[in-house]
């Protein structure tokens, strides 16, 4: 895709997260791989308002925090980098103060295997990072933690992070994540859940190869 296109697309993940009742205002962020950069939505401009120039552009490999354009990055320009630099197979990251995954992140819940479609975010969890400032390195080292071998993880007392090999992919993520963790809020409001066995999940995980959930390593920014 082209430069310009994608960062109109980014604009319009942005509108879309929000349609989908998923972020609220301007706290969620997106970044995308391209090239060797990452363009990131610009810091606390309102969507409506947002314009494809706005979106700001990082080296993955040059001076790390450098960027280019009329507005700042996110403040957390650091987990999105971090994330896009050390993880080849993501191309885009989402991320969401959505309001269940926020509630378990508040209650420092991780999530189990309480439903068979956990398994479609890397093993028998979806876990919690621990909590620091937002905008830190040391939130961004946490995070990274918290996704080793995962694609999603929430993040405690602030909200949520869902990757994907293309941006539609990590959308769907973060919506699919949202839901799982609203369907858990409610199970633990009926007395507890009943989680799924490792063994299960495994296969559940096989089972995606063929039903086009999982995701093979692409070439950088192939999927755009
Ligand atoms: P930005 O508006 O800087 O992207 O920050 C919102 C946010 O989610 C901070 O955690
Ligand atoms: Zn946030």
């Amino acid at each position: 895709m082209q430069e310009q296109k994608l960062r109109q697309s980014i604009i319009d993940h942005c509108r879309q997260m929000n349609a989908a009742g998923i972020n609220q205002g301007t706290s969620g962020n997106i970044s995308v791989r391209f090239e060797n950069r990452m363009l990131i939505t610009p810091s606390a401009v309102p969507y409506d308002e947002m314009t494809p120039n706005m979106i700001a552009s990082m080296p993955l490999d040059g001076e790390y925090g450098s960027w280019q354009g009329p507005k700042k990055p996110s403040t957390e320009w650091r987990f999105h980098l971090d994330i896009l630099r050390t993880r080849p197979e993501i191309n885009a990251v989402v991320h969401t103060h959505a309001t269940f995954s926020t509630i378990l992140a508040i209650a420092h819940k991780s999530i189990p295997a309480c439903h068979y479609m956990v398994a479609a975010f890397g093993g028998d969890d979806i876990r919690l990072c621990d909590y620091a400032r937002y905008g830190t390195k040391e939130l961004s080292d946490n995070v990274l933690k918290a996704l080793k071998d995962r694609t999603a993880c929430l993040m405690a007392n602030h909200g949520m992070i869902a990757t994907g090999s293309s941006l539609e992919k990590a959308m769907w993520a973060a919506v699919e994540l949202e839901t799982i963790a609203k369907q858990y809020y409610h199970a633990l409001l009926l007395g507890g859940a009943v989680i799924l066995p490792p063994e299960e999940i495994e296969g559940v995980r096989r089972g995606f190869a063929s039903y086009g959930l999982q995701d093979k390593p692409s070439p950088q920014g192939a999927e755009h």
